[in-house]
Formats: C-alpha cells, sequence, structure tokens
C-alpha cells in the first residue's frame, strides 16, 4: 500500500474554492496519494480581527506538513492588514518563487506563439520587507534591503533549475545602473555564481528594457532570474500574453518546506459565478506532485490538461471562437481533464518528469569583513524657509554644527547634491539628508556621531534618522552625491 503525503491545503477567497475543489478533483481522479490537512486563512480571518489572516493552530499545520497548496486570498484594503502571501513566503523562509510561462499556441490566442520561459523571482526581500515610513510632513518612505546570503540563495537556485530541467540560459534583470549597491550586488552574485555553471549560458539586461523585451520577444527567454518586485511585475506580464494571467502557476521553495500556487488573485469580480480558469493552480499543484516524488502521477495530470487545452476545451478567459471548439465553467473544465486522464496530448510535446528534478542547494557561507565608519548622514525634516535659497540657508546653518572633527560635507534633497553650489531650479521638499564627515574622511565612532546629533539637535533642527557611511573591507559603501 503506498503512503500519503501529508498536505496543508488553503481555499483561499473570491473564486479560491472554485478553482481549489477542481484542481484537488483531479489530483484525486489521477491517483495523487495525498493526506489533506485543511486550513482557513485570508478574508474571514483579517475580518475577525487577526490583522495577520491565519491563525496560530494553521502555523502549526504549515510546519508539521511542510508542503502547502494555497487558492488565492484577498488582502482587504487599509485597516493595517499585512499581506498574508508575504507573511508566508518569508515567515517560511520560501526564498525561490518559480513561475513558469509557456504559451499553447494555435490552441490558446496568443501574439507570442514560440514563448517557453520560468521566472524565478527572489521572494522574502527586496521592497517586500515592508518596511515604510512617512518621515516628513511630505515624504514617505520604503526600505529595499538586499542580502549576499539571499543574492546566492536565489541566484543558485536560478542555475541548479536550469540543470534539472534541461534549460540553457539564465538571464539576470534588475536595475543596477541606478540602484548600484542593491541591485549591483545581485548582479556580482550573478556573475560570481554563473562562473561555477560553465554548461550554462547566462546574460544581464537592465530590467526595463529586459521587461519590454520579455513583452515584445519573450522567446529569446529561457530562464529569468530577478528581485522580488521586478520578479512580481514581469511575471504577471508573461503569463498574461501567454493568454491569461489564469494560466501560471507557481512554486515558492524553501529548505525541507514549500507552498504552492496560482500566480493570480482571488479575482472577485467573477467569484462564485464557475468561470474561473482553474490552470494556474493546477499547473502550480503539479509542481508539488514532483516536488513530493509522485512524478508520475504529475505526468498524467499535465498531459490530461495539455490534451484538454488542445482539443479545444477552454474556460471563459481563454475562450476564442478561432481556436476553441467548446466554452466550459470551471467545474466542467475540471471533469474534461479527468475524462482525458490517461491519454497524451497528440500536438504539444508530452511531458515527462524525472525524479531526480529535485534541487538541493549548498549551505550559504556567512562572510565577516573590515568595517568602518566614516561618517553620517544625517536627516532632517526643515520647511522654515522658502524660495530658491533655502538649501544655502540650511546648509550655512549646519556648517556651524560641528564635533569631534565631523563636519557638513554636503546637502542632497531626494538624492540630489544642492548643498554646496546647488542650482535655483531644483525643487526641494521638506526631507534633506545632510552628510557629515571628517575632512580627511578617516573613521569615527558612534559615539562621535551620538556627540554630533546632540549638536544639531541643540541647535534646533528636527533629526528624523541617520544612516552610518562606512567602508567594508576598505571600499567605500555608500553612494556618492554628484560630484563627490
Ligand atoms: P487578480 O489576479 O485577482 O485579477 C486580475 C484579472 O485577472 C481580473 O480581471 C480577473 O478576473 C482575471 N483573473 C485572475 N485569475 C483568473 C482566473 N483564474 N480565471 C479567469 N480570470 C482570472 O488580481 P487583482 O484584481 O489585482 O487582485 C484581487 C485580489 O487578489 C486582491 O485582494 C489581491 O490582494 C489578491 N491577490 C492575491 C494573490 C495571492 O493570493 N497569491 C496574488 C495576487 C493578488
Amino acid at each position: 500500500m503506498s503512503k500519503k503525503t501529508p498536505i496543508t491545503v488553503a481555499y483561499g477567497d473570491g473564486i479560491g474554492p472554485e478553482i481549489m475543489k477542481a484542481t484537488l478533483q483531479i489530483l484525486e481522479a489521477a491517483g495523487a496519494e495525498l493526506d489533506i490537512d485543511e486550513i482557513e486563512i485570508g478574508e474571514k480571518v483579517y475580518l475577525k480581527g487577526n490583522t495577520a489572516g491565519i491563525e496560530p493552530s494553521s502555523w502549526d499545520s504549515l510546519r508539521r506538513n511542510r508542503i502547502f497548496l494555497k487558492a488565492p486570498i484577498t488582502t482587504p484594503q487599509g485597516g493595517g492588514f499585512k499581506s498574508l502571501n508575504v507573511t508566508i513566503r518569508k515567515t517560511l523562509g520560501l526564498y525561490a518563487n518559480v513561475r513558469p510561462c509557456i504559451s499553447y499556441s494555435p490552441y490558446i490566442t496568443t501574439k507570442h506563439p514560440k514563448m517557453d520561459l520560468v521566472i524565478i523571482r527572489e521572494n522574502e526581500e527586496d521592497l517586500y520587507a515592508g518596511i515604510e515610513h512617512q518621515q516628513t510632513d511630505e515624504v514617505t518612505q520604503c526600505l529595499k534591503l538586499i542580502s549576499r546570503p539571499g543574492c546566492e540563495k536565489i541566484v543558485r537556485y536560478a542555475f541548479e533549475y536550469a540543470r534539472a530541467y534541461g534549460r540553457k540560459k539564465v538571464t539576470c534583470l534588475v536595475k543596477d545602473n541606478i540602484m548600484k549597491l542593491t541591485d549591483g550586488l545581485f548582479h556580482q552574485v550573478f556573475n560570481e555564481i554563473a562562473a561555477e555553471y560553465p554548461d550554462i549560458e547566462h546574460d544581464h539586461w537592465i530590467v526595463d528594457i529586459g521587461a519590454a523585451r520579455v513583452a515584445d520577444t519573450p522567446e529569446i527567454f529561457d530562464v529569468i532570474v530577478t528581485l522580488n518586485l521586478y520578479g512580481d511585475i514581469i511575471s504577471d506580464i508573461a503569463a498574461q500574453i501567454t493568454g491569461s494571467v489564469g494560466l501560471a502557476g507557481s512554486a515558492n521553495i524553501g529548505d525541507g518546506i514549500a507552498m504552492f500556487e496560482a500566480i493570480h488573485g482571488s479575482a472577485p469580480p467573477i467569484a462564485g459565478q464557475n468561470v474561473a480558469n482553474p490552470s494556474g493552480l493546477l499547473l502550480g499543484a503539479i509542481q508539488m506532485l514532483v516536488y513530493i516524488g509522485q512524478s508520475k502521477v504529475a505526468e498524467k495530470v499535465h498531459n490530461a490538461w495539455l490534451r484538454t487545452i488542445e482539443d479545444g476545451v477552454h474556460t471563459a478567459d481563454i475562450y476564442c471562437e478561432a481556436t476553441s471548439t467548446q466554452q466550459v465553467t470551471t467545474s466542467e473544465f475540471a471533469e474534461a481533464v479527468i475524462k482525458r486522464i490517461g491519454q497524451a496530448p497528440e500536438k504539444f510535446k508530452v511531458v515527462s518528469y524525472d525524479s531526480d528534478n529535485a534541487i538541493k542547494l549548498q549551505e550559504v557561507k556567512t562572510r565577516k569583513m573590515k568595517k568602518e565608519i566614516v561618517g553620517v548622514d544625517i536627516f532632517l525634516q526643515w520647511s522654515e524657509k522658502s524660495g530658491e535659497k533655502r538649501p544655502a540657508i540650511l546648509g550655512d546653518a549646519l556648517a556651524k554644527c560641528e564635533a569631534e572633527g565631523l563636519k557638513l560635507k554636503m546637502i542632497t534633497n531626494r538624492g540630489l547634491k544642492v548643498y554646496p553650489d546647488g542650482f535655483p531650479e531644483t525643487f526641494c521638499t521638506d526631507h534633506w539628508r545632510c552628510r557629515f564627515q571628517k575632512i580627511d574622511e578617516t573613521p569615527v565612532s558612534n559615539a562621535d556621531i551620538i556627540q554630533l546629533m546632540q549638536v544639531v539637535d541643540k541647535a534646533g533642527f528636527d533629526i528624523i534618522k541617520t544612516e552610518n557611511l562606512c567602508t567594508f573591507d576598505g571600499k567605500i559603501s555608500y553612494s556618492l552625491g554628484q560630484g563627490q
């Protein structure tokens, strides 16, 4: 007797329950050996007053079973509700989000018939750290955090994925021409790790033109590895241009723990109407079957699904008179797939999964660097004066604030240097970054910085935050102002 794999399942919100029911029916009919533990997450839990959207007992189920099949959920707007998707991905360390986007031409209408790419999105860091502050009357801030271990894990995962699934090329998409430290770190790690995989081609594009090429000529890409926000946006574009956002599934992979879902949301306007396409969640579930070692069942489901698609049995989102034979509801689509279990596609390539598709990463090593503090950026809210001379008025006042040899070096407003030698045309908000360093830029201590802050505070300025300026292994590790 075969042993069932325990998994946690959440039916979610909106179209979630309909597409989950359809997916589980198909898995069962194909002989998936699953022992299902159902949990409730999302809107109902949020609206009971739990701002996390998940009960403690549900965490127990997730940590016990370590495999999660999740339907989309609705995050209520406003009211301090945290995105549960982001919370689950980060709490469980699901660092890699794997999103295959494939076109099924000519059976599903698309302008991109040769598209077959996989987006591997970093899943835990970037602007999704969710650390935001209103700092002044006029300025809000969101922190972008990129770590070396985070980059190493996701980039290595992308190359290992390419090897395991017979893909030829990995492309890095980031914006390191602007964000030289954060996106620059990702690109640097990409180059380092690419050198360890000479059997796989690699290249790099700046994300804006890279995204444009995804939308225009997606067939030039194979595996794309990118940061969290870019990956989120590009994968929706990529899924949509295959024919429908309802066609893409995704795996969220951690160390010995994983979550599988559709890439789309809960689609409230079509909820409860039995019209949603369950394919995204089904393709996510197929990735789950491969992950838990039920590759043969995964093959059966995938091939039956391909056969259904090429037979022209389509839900409303992909229905097209020219290419479809029948428009079906969610439940009818599930029945059509079930009817075809055991059949192979006749036009599409038959899918086969190896049992060695599993990806195991080596442990990321921690690194120690020699750090020295060489100054401080003190951020101020200041709006006392008006007119084009404001930067000079502020600069002259701050030039009198000095402690332990730390002196004002420059002031920027929204990242642009406005003192000394600003332009009258430059628009300034009430948010000023004031850089203090020793004349010879030699190291300082935190105690020196605290003394300087006391001087600035006594002079009547409103300090909103500070950032230490550091060198790591002797290398300047902060962005310079224009002309610095
Ligand atoms: P959405 O993906 O729910 O819908 C976007 C569009 O695609 C809509 O027109 C919708 O009808 C259509 N669509 C989506 N899935 C479909 C399917 N399976 N079949 C047919 N059509 C489909 O995005 P949204 O409207 O921006 O978000 C709605 C809610 O979903 C929000 O509360 C959002 O926070 C949430 N959301 C959840 C997840 C998740 O749980 N992983 C992901 C994204 C958005």
